[in-house]
Order: structure tokens, then sequence, then C-alpha cells
């Protein structure tokens, strides 16, 4: 049976964030934004003190032990404040801590996971490269066996929260035929701690959105990592990237959603505000259609995320629904921000109202975990019947109870 409503413990949460961002975010995210400050104390600091840093890992691993429609509103909630925000819950609790979750070992559960679901430590996730983004199978970098650890080596860019988190999840080469091959079998995913000799990281410095999070690279120079710290098996790593892109896209879809309904919600205060020719602009029926279809956009966002999400949920598998949910809620949202920019007139196109920094956030996930053209591509594929999901060794654990775990 399928329930649209949400559950009292989900209707806490939403309400929780919306006070805390009125009080701990709203206020200073201008001045943030303008000075491409990423206000790590305020914001990791309250997002783990509201237990969203690891609101779906269990309670026996540190986190909140809600469910991932939970995840859904958290980060719907989160990107109505700023996309700076979503993209935290997208790398960490997304991207790394579920795929820990899933895949990881007791050992690698304890020793990584419980202070990531704590908020104590922050993660993030290594697959792009200077040479290679959609196409992930090109990418460099190297782990060579060397006793019982492993040297890596290799670049990854545009990595949200390069320099801020304590653990990333690199996608490597281990196999050096299958690399040449490109066969996606030779790669392996390791947990890699900042503070490994050889790890060096910095800021996309040229960045033009998402000014108020933080984007950058890092390099890995005869990084030792220990066997231990292979998440999986070797030549897993392929399918944990993917694995770990159903669960980050999907707070990216409900992000997005958020994004429209900021984009929708700031538009409807202004052409109440705004008149011209001796009305509210809202009276003009052209300002109607575009903020209709934010309305229409929204709705449609949040009925694929929610899908997503009670799919997950049940233990199904979900890369199809989360691809389609992810690709209409970030186009949708780009949409959603011009339209805002556009109703503004001119106001819109200044700092001094909250639409342009919309405008500049919603492209970038337009761009990551997928882009636009990719999600077109798989979901075309699947309709033509190129393309299926084969099951995976792990999967994400269902969630069919109460939303505590
Ligand atoms: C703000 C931000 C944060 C990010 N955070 C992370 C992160 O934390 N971790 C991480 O690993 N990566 C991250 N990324 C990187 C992101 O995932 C890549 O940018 C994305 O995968 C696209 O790769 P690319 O930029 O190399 O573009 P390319 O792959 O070079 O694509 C360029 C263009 O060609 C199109 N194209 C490519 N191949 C095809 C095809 N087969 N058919 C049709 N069109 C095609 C693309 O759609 C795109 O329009 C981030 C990016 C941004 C902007």
């Amino acid at each position: 049976m399928i329930d649209f409503t949400l559950s009292d413990e989900h209707h806490l949460l939403e309400q929780s964030i919306r006070e805390w961002g009125a009080r701990e975010v709203l206020p200073y995210i201008h001045d943030n934004d303008r000075a491409h400050r990423f206000d790590r104390e305020r914001i990791l600091g309250g997002m783990a003190t509201l237990g969203l840093l690891g609101i779906s890992i269990p309670q026996e691993y540190g986190g909140a032990g809600m469910d991932y429609i939970a995840l859904g509103v958290a980060s719907e909630e989160l990107e109505y404040l700023d996309t700076s925000l979503r993209v935290i819950m997208s790398v960490h609790a997304g991207l790394n801590c579920l795929s820990l979750l899933s895949w990881g070992t007791e050992a690698q559960k304890q020793r990584y996971l419980v202070p990531q679901a704590q908020g104590t430590k922050i993660s993030g996730y290594g697959l792009t490269e200077p040479g290679a983004g959609s196409d992930a199978r090109h990418i460099q970098t190297t782990a060579t066996k060397r006793g019982d650890r492993y040297i890596l080596n290799g670049e990854k860019t545009w990595i949200s929260l390069a320099n801020v988190a304590d653990h990333f999840l690199v996608i490597a080469w281990t196999d050096a035929e299958k690399k040449k091959q490109g066969d996606p079998s030779g790669m392996t995913a390791f947990i890699v701690e900042r503070t490994f000799k050889g790890f060096s990281s910095g800021a996309m410095k040229e960045k033009w959105g998402i000014l108020a999070g933080d984007t950058g690279f890092f390099k890995m120079d005869d990084v030792e990592v220990p066997e231990e710290n292979i998440l999986g098996t070797l030549g897993e790593g392929f399918k944990i990237a993917m694995f770990s892109l159903d669960q980050g896209r999907y707070t990216v879809a409900a992000g997005a959603t958020g994004l429209v309904r900021a984009c929708r919600d700031a538009s409807v205060k202004y052409a109440r505000e705004r008149k011209t020719f001796g009305v509210e602009i809202g009276q003009h029926q052209l300002v109607k259609e575009m903020i209709a279809g934010m309305e229409s956009d929204y709705q449609s966002a949040r009925l694929l995320w929610l899908r997503a999400g009670w799919m997950k949920n049940q233990g199904m598998r979900n890369t199809r629904e989360t691809g389609l949910a992810k690709w209409f809620a970030t186009v949708a949202s780009e949409k959603a921000a011009s339209d805002a920019v556009q109703i503004h007139g001119a106001n819109g196109y200044s700092d001094e109202y909250p639409v342009g920094r919309f405008f500049r956030n919603c492209k970038a996930a337009v761009i990551y975990e997928g882009t636009r053209e990719i999600h077109k591509l798989m979901q075309a594929d699947y309709l033509l019947g190129y393309r299926t999901d084969r099951p995976t060794r792990c999967v994400l654990p269902p969630h069919t109870g109460d939303v505590k775990g």
C-alpha cells in the first residue's frame, strides 16, 4: 500500500530544520555566499546536533535510525535554505555513509561510520578526475599493492568537501591490465583518511555557484592505505561507485525539489509586492504561468523522490527511479530558478534577493551525479532494453518498520 502522508517524526524533522534554518542559516547565508565562506562550525555543528549527519544510519552505528524518506525530507528542507547544506547530505550522508553501511566490514563501520554518523568526522567521495567525469571508466588513479598496503597515486577534482572531510571514499585501479582495457572490474574502492601521508587538497578557486560550500581537489602522492581499508572486495570499486550514486542522486533529487519550492515561494512573495501597470505583477497571466509551472514541477518532483525513497525503504532496486527523480528535479530547478529571476526583473539580477543565489546554485546539480545528458541516455536505454540493473552483492538495508531503527 502506498501512503503519501509523512509521519509525525518526518514532520518534526521538517519543523526542526526550518526553525534551525531560520535562526542559524538564513541570517548569515547572504554574507557567507558573497564571501565564499563555508561556515563550518555553525553548519556542521548544527547539522550534527539535529542528527542529520547520520540520519538514516541505524542507532547502533551512531545514527538517528530514521528511514530513507527522512533523508529526502532533510535534503529538501536543507536545499530550501541553501544548496551548500544539501551537498553535505549528498556526499557525507548519501554517497559515503550509506555505502559504508551497506558494503563495510564491522571493523570499518566501527572505525569510520560511527564517528561519521555522530558528526565528529566528515566524509567525501572521490570519483571524478581532471580527465574523467561522466566517463568514469577512464579515471587514472592507481593503487599498487605493496605488502599489506596499497600505494595510491592520482588526483581527484571537483570534490565536494575536499578541504573539510576527514575520510574519503576513493575509486582507483588495482589491475593494470584491466585499466588498459577499460574493464571496470579492475577498480577498487578505498577508505582514505586526510591524515595519511602524501594526501593534500585545495580549493576550486574560480567556482561561481554554491559559494557557501567547499569544493576542491585532492592529490594522492604515494599514499599508503592499509589493505583493511578496501571497501567491499578487490575489483568491486566501480560497482560500489555506482551504488553510492543511487544514494547520492536521491538526496540531489529531493534537494533540487526544495530549490524549486524556494523559487516558487520567493516568486509568489515578490509577485504580490511588485506592481506594474497599476496591478500586482501576479495579476499578469504570463507571470502566473511561470508560478504555476513551478508548482507543477515541485509537486511532480516531490512525488518522484518520494517513490524512490519508498522503494529504498522496501529494499527494492531503485537505480532507474532514483535517476529519473534526479534528472527531473534538477532540470526543473534550473527552470524554476531562471523563471524566479525573471519574475524579480532587475532585482532578480542582484544578490539583494535570494533568487540570484538560487540561479547560481541550481546549475551544478544538472552536472554532478550524472549530467542531464547521461540521465537522458540512461532512461532511454532502460526503455529500449539496452540497460538492465543486475543484482549487487550488497544492498541498502531496507527500512520497513517504524521510523526509528
Ligand atoms: C559543484 C560540483 C561538485 C562536485 N562534487 C563531486 C564530488 O564530491 N565527487 C566527485 O567524484 N565528483 C564531483 N563532481 C564532479 C561531477 O560529478 C562531474 O563534473 C560530472 O560527472 C560530469 O563530468 P565532467 O565535468 O568531467 O563533464 P564531462 O563528462 O566532460 O561532460 C561534458 C559534457 O559532455 C556531455 N557528455 C559526456 N558524455 C556524453 C555522452 N556519452 N553523451 C552525451 N553527452 C555526453 C555531458 O553531459 C556534458 O554536457 C562535482 C561537480 C561539481 C560541479
